[in-house]
């Protein structure tokens, strides 16, 4: 039997990326705007409450399960920065290149360049779900002052992975998936759901 989910999210990259891994396991995934979920806040200081806000907010609208993802980029000498705020670490509106330029120039005054992504995927099987499930991912690497590779998106082209020595905008898509925070995190929790 098929148990129909609700993703957190209208992003057609994730919809499509986690719709193949979770189809297998017998879950069929509708995007949040399917149901005309508004978009949650996402007031809190860690990604994970983040995701379970948004996770609870479209399975309260729907009555259905539901999936959420909250990711970023945390540099180790600036405390975590940008972390939770990744998206519009240089205000708004919102832009890679601003992101890209502020990190980089936060980081000139550190030695240490040291960086990683991280994603955590949070599942509900109802909006009051006291039992959550959660997975996550986490990818190492350095921030880099000048952009390589054409791939990826946001921090990609300055994200330096020194195992590969490529940047991650260098990968293809599927390398990408195989070692990407997101990949890792979805894999993790296909796991715990099986
Ligand atoms: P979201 O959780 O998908 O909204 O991602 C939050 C922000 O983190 C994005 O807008 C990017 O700035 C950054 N981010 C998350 N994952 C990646 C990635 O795989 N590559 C580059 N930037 C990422």
């Amino acid at each position: 039997m098929t148990q129909r989910l609700v993703l957190a999210s209208n992003n057609a990259g994730k919809l499509k990326e986690f719709g193949e891994m979770l189809a297998p396991i017998g879950f069929e995934i509708h995007p949040q705007g399917e149901f005309n979920v508004p978009e949650a806040e996402e007031p809190h200081l860690t990604f994970v409450e983040n995701a379970l806000a948004k996770a609870r907010h479209a399975a309260r609208i729907t009555g259905l399960p539901a999936l959420a993802d909250d990711s970023g980029v945390c540099a180790n000498a600036l405390g975590g920065a940008p972390g939770v705020i990744s998206a519009r670490y240089a205000g708004e509106p919102k832009s890679d290149a601003r992101n890209n330029e502020k990190l980089v120039a936060d980081l000139t005054s550190h030695d240490d360049k040291s960086a990683y992504y991280y994603c955590v995927l949070v599942f509900v099987r109802h909006a009051d779900d006291p039992r959550p499930v959660i997975a996550e991912g986490r990818w190492d690497g350095e921030i880099i002052a000048a952009p390589r590779g054409q791939g990826g998106f946001g921090y990609d082209p300055y994200f330096w992975l020194p195992a590969q020595g490529k940047t991650v905008a260098e990968l293809s898509a599927d390398e990408k998936n195989r070692l990407s925070h997101r990949g890792q995190a979805l894999r993790a929790l296909v796991e715990k759901l099986r």
